[in-house]
């Protein structure tokens, strides 16, 4: 029988866990076993400059010791390279990817010559320098040996839709997405095969997640994932996007910030039912 709801938690292994994540994990496991559904792990761990295997084993460590199981084997993305690529080699076959060789340094230079340095969500936007070369150049280039990454074509992408993008917010109702505010966005960057964006939308679409709980710093990001769900005719799970951590004075903490992490917290001898409680309650609703 299919389960009822299927949930999950999907933490990148850059650091230890702190509250915050605690909090993302608690609500994504209460809502599978109040429900009797299935509560999933998922290690994000393709970027392999910031991502380390200790981190992986401290997630493990960190969820038993709170008390939280999850379903099956957890999934992790740097085993699954090739699915990522199967996905970019179909938006590339439909003319909505392209390469990008600029460096960092060529588009701060593209955006000073051009007077005005529009922003979104993850920086400032891709002027558009490598989607106005030809198929020819691009060959010579990548034949060449020049190392790319592959950008979204966001017009052509949007120019394929029926209408507007909406999706499920909890307690906020309907959504309506803009996803043009990314601009070409990057799906995957020269030293890593693919983006968090494309990642965690494919495999949220592919483990069937129908709740998808996670920071409010992850809002935004989710008119992409949206739009890539349209793209590959994915299915759109509901999302419950949760306040940020509060520090005591009522400001929000981050890993920066030192927030508590959950191995911090268990060796100056708090109880695992005590951290429960504290990540619930310290979060802004
Ligand atoms: N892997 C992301 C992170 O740790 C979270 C992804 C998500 O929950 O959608 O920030």
């Amino acid at each position: 029988m299919a389960a009822t709801i299927v949930t999950r938690f999907a933490p990148s292994p850059t650091g230890r866990l702190h509250l915050g994540h605690a909090h993302a994990a608690l609500l994504a496991w209460q809502a599978a076993r109040e429900a009797g559904g299935r509560f999933l792990l998922r290690i994000e761990d393709i970027d392999p400059v910031r991502c380390r295997p200790e981190f992986t084993a401290g997630i493990l460590e960190d969820l038993a010791w709170l008390g939280l199981d999850w379903d099956g084997a957890p999934r992790v993305q740097s085993a699954h390279l090739p699915d990522y690529r199967a996905v970019l080699d179909r938006l590339r076959g439909r003319g909505l990817v392209y390469p990008c060789f600029c460096t960092r340094a060529d588009i701060a230079r593209e955006v000073a010559a051009s007077g005005h340095a529009p922003h979104g969500p993850d920086g400032v936007l891709y002027p558009g320098t490598c989607r106005r070369l030809s198929e020819a150049e691009r060959r010579v280039r990548i034949a060449g040996g020049e190392a790319y990454a592959l950008r979204l074509d966001m017009a052509a992408a949007l120019a394929g839709l029926d209408g507007p993008l909406f999706f499920e917010e909890a307690d906020r109702g309907r959504l309506r997405c803009d996803p043009a505010r990314f601009g070409d966005v990057v799906l995957a960057r020269k030293d890593t095969p693919a983006s968090y964006h494309l990642c965690v939308t494919h495999d949220d679409a592919l483990q069937g997640v129908m709740l998808v709980t996670r920071a409010e710093d992850l809002l935004p990001a989710t008119d992409l994932h949206r739009l890539l769900q349209a793209l590959m005719g994915w299915p759109v799970p509901r999302y419950r996007h949760h306040g940020l951590l509060l520090g005591a004075d009522g400001k929000r903490l981050s890993k920066r910030d030192n927030a508590p992490t959950l191995a911090a917290l268990r060796e100056a001898g708090r109880p695992p039912g005590e951290v429960r409680a504290l990540a619930a309650s310290q979060v802004r609703p």
